[in-house]
């Protein structure tokens, strides 16, 4: 399939390991202009150079803490000096949560809040400009199953989340008037190091053990998916392919949610 991305730019937060490496790789594949931004300049510069030398496109990695907006107004003027602009935003840099709600202070909510939904507003309203300038574009929000089926540990990733999916349908209507398509993505389990870390705090060297047994668990499918598996969807939406997605939120979870939305 004649993905037509060949050329574009792409802007991918937390996109220097887990599931954003691999969409940045995936996209770099098909000929795309990635722009690495996590807060670890260093191994998003090297996974960038990686890119360069692997998929012979230009690749940039760039130190952005996501939550901070001069950081944002930082990054947008690299991506404009550089390209004059992107066509393509995947808003995935995200991590999970572990609080009560009675417990946890303010400002771990305003934390999130800025992590998961301020991050998206700001990248876009960055960004946006240069998409119109250019014709049109594609904003992909990476929330998560939790949004809609929450996990009892987490309730402010819950949360906050759900309203990076409600933004993102409200984006989607603001911006399509431009030519540019704004939807969400909702994965289930997906093995990287937010799930293999903890594992490891937990089971030690049986951690694979202990994670296959979460996915026989939870996920139908009875296993992780790879982050390679949840990017070969990110670079279809971020696609010509995907012209009539627009406004949507996707399920990648191996059959996790319980209900039909
Ligand atoms: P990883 O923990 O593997 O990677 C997270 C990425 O985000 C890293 O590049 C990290 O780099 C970056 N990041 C974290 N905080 C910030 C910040 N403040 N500013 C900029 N970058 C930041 O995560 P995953 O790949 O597992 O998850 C990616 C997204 O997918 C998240 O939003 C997550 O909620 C969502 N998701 C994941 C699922 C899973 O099972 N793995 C399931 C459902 C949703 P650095 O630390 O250098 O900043």
């Amino acid at each position: 399939m004649e993905l037509g991305l060949a050329g574009r730019v792409a802007v991918i937060t937390g996109g220097s390991t887990g599931i954003g490496l691999a969409v940045g790789r995936g996209l770099a594949a098909e000929g795309v202009r990635v722009v690495l931004a996590a807060r670890d300049g260093d191994r998003s510069r090297r996974e960038a150079e990686a890119i360069t030398e692997e998929c012979s496109v230009e690749a940039l990695g760039v130190a952005v803490d996501v939550t901070v907006p001069a950081d944002i107004d930082a990054l947008a003027d690299i991506v404009d000096e550089r390209f004059g602009g992107a066509d393509i935003l995947v808003n995935n840099a995200g991590t999970g949560t572990n609080e009560t709600i009675m417990e946890a202070p303010d400002e771990k909510w305003q934390h999130y809040w800025d992590l998961h939904v301020m991050a998206a507003v700001r990248l876009s309203r960055a960004l946006v400009p240069g998409m119109r300038r250019r014709g049109g574009g594609v904003i992909l929000n990476n929330a998560s199953i939790c949004a809609t089926q929450p996990l009892g540990h987490e309730p402010i990733y819950n949360v906050t989340k759900a309203a990076l999916v409600m933004l993102s349908k409200n984006l989607a209507n603001e911006l399509i008037g431009d030519g540019i398509r704004v939807n969400v993505v909702n994965p289930g389990l997906v093995m990287t190091a937010g799930w293999i870390e903890p594992a490891r705090a937990e089971a030690g060297e049986a951690w694979e053990a202990y994670l296959e047994g979460v996915a026989r668990e939870k996920a139908p499918i009875g296993r992780f998916a790879t982050p390679e598996e949840m990017a070969d969807f990110f670079v279809f939406l971020c696609s010509d392919r995907a012209a009539y997605c627009v406004g949507s939120t996707y399920y990648v979870d191996g059959g996790w949610l319980g209900v039909v939305t």
